[in-house]
């Protein structure tokens, strides 16, 4: 009776515990009530945070059309974001070497580190407030599709600010 009872809780820590958490964020200040849960879900875990932003290309986001050379404002953005994710992930105590800031589409980048980190969850921001038709295009859709790992949406905006 009582190993059944004891694998039974053995199996239930093995099913509630993470070890490794990864927190996408976009850098807006929606960032801070998403940071906040992960924070919350690392401690009670006991486990390793770490916190990933993704710079999108202009050259992907505008498809290449622009007929200039867009590299001095690529490295703007880029030397912007570093400064505020660095800025950011000290201020929740995420060290250094678990700090992710790379380039790309954010939904694939997003899961490739998830994968090489062998993280158990990904963290990312939701916005609900905006109906169906707009979640599905989101990038915390993208992120649940195609993940190895749970993924946890946490409601942003101002709907998550009225409840
Ligand atoms: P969105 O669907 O673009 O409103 O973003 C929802 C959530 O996706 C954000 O709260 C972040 O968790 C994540 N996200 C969006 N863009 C990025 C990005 N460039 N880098 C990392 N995470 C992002």
């Amino acid at each position: 009776m009582c190993g059944v009872w004891s694998r039974h809780r053995d199996l239930e820590s093995d099913m509630c515990a993470y070890s490794r958490i990864l927190l996408a964020v976009d850098l807006t200040e929606d960032c801070q009530g998403v940071a906040d849960r992960a924070t919350v879900l690392a401690t009670q875990s006991d486990a390793d945070l770490h916190i990933i932003h993704v710079i999108e290309p202009l050259s992907l986001a505008y498809g290449g059309d622009i007929p200039m050379d867009l590299s001095s404002v690529q490295d703007q953005i880029h030397e912007q974001a570093k400064s505020r994710l660095a800025e950011f992930s000290s201020k929740i105590g995420i060290p250094e070497q678990r700090r992710h800031l790379v380039f790309g589409r954010p939904e694939s980048e997003i899961h490739r580190i998830a994968d090489e980190e062998a993280v158990d969850v990904i963290v990312v921001g939701s916005h609900g407030r905006h109906g169906i038709a707009l979640l599905l295009g989101s990038t915390a859709n993208g992120v649940l599709h195609g993940a190895n790992c749970d993924v946890l949406a946490v409601r942003v905006g101002d709907d998550a600010r009225h409840h």
